[in-house]
């Protein structure tokens, strides 16, 4: 199935190591958080997942199969961006229909997948608009429409959310955790570097940490629920990060 599994996982940018033989599994339909201090490594890691950016060492495997050199668009695996990344010139409609229509998908069936999407996410009046005519969070919510149209097997989130204000942030943040729960079977993986939405969220926390020298790479300071790395943290680092009780 889609289950996604890591091993030994290794990025050089040149020969800057950024993240070092990184172990991890995410079951099929799990909510994995990738939680970490800003610079450690989430995005590449995720980029990585996406087949975005290359892997420098390891093994990326999801549903079984290897994945190292396998382009983005065979992956079925859909990314939502911090900064939305939509079309400017291009309609709400548009906008979600794009990755559809280069993938030859009937048009009956774009039209039903983009309608069906904009319902759950309740932006079907916005569907003629420009993104420029939107708010903060209509964006952030085509973004989504646009990764669930595809029906992937796997969602990744980078920072999906850091853009919107405290109130809707919150309001987003159920909503995604809404949708996991009641219109996909998908795996999802999450990135942020806020701990509250981490604990929020996810079904399982994974704490990436940056090296303490420029040329220490980032790591995985420990894995596990969230009110495990809470109760139990592994070290200081995972205390401090998390605030756990003293
Ligand atoms: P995070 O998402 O956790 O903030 P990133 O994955 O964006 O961290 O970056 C991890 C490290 O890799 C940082 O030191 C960053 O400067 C570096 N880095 C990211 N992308 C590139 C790139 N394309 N070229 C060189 N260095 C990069
Ligand atoms: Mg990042």
């Amino acid at each position: 199935m889609t289950s996604i599994t890591l091993a030994g996982v290794t990025k050089k940018f040149g020969n800057q190591p950024v993240l070092a033989g990184i172990d991890l599994s995410i079951a099929d339909g799990e909510f994995c958080v990738f939680l970490g201090p800003s610079g450690c490594g989430k995005s590449t890691l995720l980029r990585m997942i996406a087949g975005i950016e290359t892997i420098t060492a390891g093994e990326l495997q999801i549903g079984g199969q290897t994945m190292n050199d396998v382009p983005p668009a065979e992956r079925r695996v859909a990314m939502v961006f911090q900064n939305y990344a939509l079309y400017p010139h291009m309609s709400v409609f548009e906008n979600m229909a794009f990755g559809l229509r280069q993938a030859k998908t009937p048009k009956a069936e774009i039209d039903q997948r983009v309608r069906e999407a904009a319902r759950i996410l309740q932006i079907e009046p916005l569907l003629e608009r420009l993104p420029r005519q939107l708010s903060g969070g209509q964006r952030q919510r085509v973004a989504i429409g646009r990764a669930i149209v595809r029906k992937p097997d796997v969602f990744l989130f980078d920072e999906p959310l850091s853009n919107l204000d405290a109130a809707l942030r919150v309001h987003m943040r159920t909503e995604i955790a809404n949708l996991h729960r009641d219109f996909s079977q998908a795996s999802v993986i999450y990135v942020t570097h806020d701990q509250t939405e981490a604990m929020a969220l996810a079904d399982k926390i994974v704490l990436l940490r940056a090296g303490a020298d420029i040329l220490t790479k980032g790591s995985i300071a420990q894995i596990g629920a969230p009110l495990e790395l809470y109760h139990r943290p592994k070290n200081l680092f995972v205390a401090g990060f998390l605030g756990s009780p003293t």
